[in-house]
């Protein structure tokens, strides 16, 4: 048999494709990246770093009322929306050249084009066809025309619509309940926006633990925003002064006149891929893969956006994705392990939550525990004024199994990585309770919250 021209072609150079390609080719692999727009994809270039900096912008902002209170005090505030969008892109190009420059450090080929399967081990990309040992499909999601009365009004749009923008709309009325339209409000809200967060649904992150999402709802409101849960939108009709919305929220008919509305409904990217020519269906929400991120046709793999639930989009789970599928790929078997995929919003308090509810870890059959410790009574929390955070830890009862940690507040992200790693080692209440944790931080919450589940705080009243 012939050698093909690659060992593994990847379809897509966003976080999946890129984290694939060079584990891949640590391996020896001879490996090519097909990407016809830019690498780094949708979280480089339109998504996690250019709101990642917005949200940065938007924390300090917030941060003001706090260093008032310190005796800091920045008369006559400037939002140069202009200013912040000059330095995105500049961050943006130089983390380009970054991801360039890892493929040429490990002599991966980068094909420029539209790229298909063109068969079993074959893809067709920028009029040539190549064939491949194995193939990773991370070609992720492409937006979704929001199902509403009016949706294709050129006054909806999507997130991109921020990033080209040169004005910041004076009204916005946003819809839905995930965490990057939350981060939006925000951010639109901080920048001087008049802004509306419409949910279909009974409230925010109806996933997540109650005691986070109550504290989350309160804050929002309290910064000014304006939430409307069990909305459905009865019209839309755009007017020369934007648009006239007409919405039921709570049983209660509202009007509002928005320049904008914006909505985020994205799913994976499987139109034109060619996955008729190895017998898979385009028409499905996502490409189903196992723990292997394999899609049942032989050599064909798929990871990230594209083999992924709307609520499982992140670039962790992308990038992480990728690296397992390039391993299995190269004859090493490993697996993705999802109780460890972590949900967070950059919003302040920042929500950081992962693995299981109380709710949840009780359905799956656990004898659930939980503990939580305030951040009002944390020496650093009290500092930084952090009256609405908590951490709640949740475990199973006999032996202390750490299943869950849901942190909201300053620094939620960050500590959000120790809960992933005591969930991934199978740390137990006992470890954390345990822990040695540098004072002052916000971290020693953790210990507290492990051992008020344990019945034995010792700083809770
Ligand atoms: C506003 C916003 C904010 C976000 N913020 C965060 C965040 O803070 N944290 C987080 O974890 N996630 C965030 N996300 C989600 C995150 O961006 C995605 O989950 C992640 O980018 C998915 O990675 P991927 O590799 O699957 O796809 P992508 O990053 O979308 O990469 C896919 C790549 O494939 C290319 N491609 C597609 N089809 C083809 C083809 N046929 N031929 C050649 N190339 C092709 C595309 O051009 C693209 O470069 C955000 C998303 C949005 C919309």
């Amino acid at each position: 048999m012939a050698t093909p021209d690659f060992d593994v072609i990847i379809l897509g150079g966003g976080a999946g494709g890129v984290a694939a390609a060079v584990r891949a080719a640590q391996f020896g692999g001879r490996v090519a990246v097909v990407e016809d727009k830019f690498l780094g994809g949708l979280c480089m270039n339109q998504g996690c770093v250019p709101f990642g900096h917005m949200m940065a912008a938007s924390r300090i902002l917030g941060s003001l009322a706090l260093g008032k209170e310190m005796g800091i005090e920045c008369p006559g505030i400037a939002r140069d929306f202009p200013a912040l969008m000059k330095r995105q892109a500049e961050l943006v190009t130089f983390m380009r050249q970054g991801v360039q420059g890892l493929l040429n450090k490990n002599k991966i080929s980068l094909i420029n084009g539209r790229g298909k399967l063109a068969g079993p081990g074959r893809v067709e990309a920028g009029g040539e066809t190549f064939s491949a040992g194995k193939i990773i499909l991370a070609a992720g999601a492409e937006w979704v025309k929001p199902d509403l009365p009016g949706g294709d009004l050129p006054g909806v749009v999507n997130s991109d619509y921020l990033l080209t923008t040169q004005n910041l709309p004076e009204r916005c009325l946003l819809v839905g309940s995930g965490p990057m339209i939350i981060e939006i409000a925000q951010f639109l809200q901080r920048y001087g926006t008049k802004t509306w967060l419409a949910t279909p649904e009974i409230g925010l992150l109806l996933r997540e633990s109650k005691v986070v999402r109550s504290r989350l709802t309160k804050a929002l409101q309290a910064q000014g925003i304006h939430l409307l849960d069990r909305a459905e939108i009865r019209s839309l009709k755009q007017t020369k002064d934007g648009l006239q919305v007409m919405l039921r929220a709570r049983e209660k008919e509202e009007s509002i006149s928005a320049d904008i509305l914006i909505a985020l409904r994205r799913k994976a990217a499987l139109t034109g891929l060619g996955l008729g020519s190895v017998g898979l269906d385009e028409k499905g929400e996502y490409l189903q893969v196992n723990a292997h991120m394999e899609t049942g046709v032989q050599g064909l793999f798929a990871i990230g956006d594209m083999a992924a639930p709307e609520e499982r989009h992140y670039s962790h789970l992308a990038s992480s994705g990728g690296i397992v599928a390039a391993e299995n790929a190269m004859g090493v078997k490993s697996s993705l392990n999802l109780r460890v995929a972590s949900r967070v919003i950059f919003t302040q308090p920042q929500v950081a939550c992962v693995g299981l509810t109380v709710r949840e870890a009780r359905e799956a059959g656990y004898d659930a525990i939980s503990g939580a410790a305030p951040l009002s009574m944390n020496p650093l929390g009290m500092i930084l004024a952090q009256n609405e955070g908590i951490v709640e830890v949740v475990a199973e009862k006999k032996y202390g199994e750490i299943l869950g940690v849901h942190i909201i507040g300053e620094g939620a992200s960050e500590m959000a990585g120790m809960g992933v790693l005591a969930i991934q080692m199978e740390a137990t209440l006992e470890e954390l309770a345990r822990a040695v944790f540098p004072h002052p931080t916000l971290s020693e919450s953790l210990a507290e919250a492990a051992r008020d589940a344990l019945g034995r705080p010792i700083y809770l009243p």
